[in-house]
């Protein structure tokens, strides 16, 4: 596998934000949000075996492993990885831009699935076949950089998540939108769904990598 990095830290986002997690980060993306900040992972990579990912991750004791990438699955092996870890008693997320088919992972797996705004700059990257494969369990995320990408969401939740009952996360990106501005739009909306702060930037400001 192409492995761009191997860390423990706190989770940053979605539901369990809060709680220490090992992180098997994948090289590679096939899309270039404007907002990327795991540039990094788009390219490179240190090529690692399974077995090996499987004893870093057993190395750090932590009982909860979040997958990520850049995109992950485009990794033919990362559902065998997903599974490893499932089977190994692992509490296992997936962190996917939404492009690809999410099918392939496992149910028993908290998927955490991005649909595109139009502020990305890869507005219709979202796999509209990946609705039918949703579970409560998954959570579906929008990064929203400004209110056009807000409204997008609004309606896109709307339209084609009604039957839905995971979570559904807003993200205000970092540096574009002000958390508090995102928090009021919720508000005033009786918004569905959670403002998403991804909280290891407030912890680690200075960090880039490794959080
Ligand atoms: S999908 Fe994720 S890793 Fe890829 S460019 Fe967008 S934000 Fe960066």
């Amino acid at each position: 596998m192409k492995i761009s990095e191997i860390f423990s830290s706190i989770q940053g986002e979605s539901s369990l934000a809060g709680l220490p997690f090992t992180f098997v980060r994948l090289a590679g993306c096939n899309l270039r949000c404007r907002y990327c900040d795991t540039s990094y992972a788009w390219e490179g990579g240190v090529d690692l075996s399974l077995e090996t990912v499987l004893e870093e991750v057993r190395k750090r004791g932590i009982p909860r492993v979040c997958v990520t990438g850049g995109e992950p699955l485009l990794q033919e092996e990362t559902p065998l990885l997903v599974d490893r870890l499932l089977d190994e008693g692992y509490l296992v997320t997936l962190e996917t831009n939404g492009s690809l088919p999410i099918s392939p992972i496992r149910g028993e797996c908290r998927r955490v699935v991005d649909v595109k705004t139009p502020g990305s700059g890869e507005g219709d990257s979202f796999l509209m076949e990946n609705l039918k494969d949703l579970t409560e369990r998954d959570e579906v995320k929008f990064v929203i950089t400004g209110r056009e990408d807000y409204e997008f969401a609004r309606e896109f939740v709307e339209t084609h998540l009604s039957r839905f009952r995971g979570e559904i996360l807003y993200s205000p990106a970092h540096g574009i939108v002000e958390p508090r501005l995102l928090a009021q739009w919720l508000v005033e909306e009786k918004a569905r769904g959670r403002l998403n702060l991804q909280i290891h930037k407030y912890i680690f400001p200075e960090e880039s990598r490794g959080v």
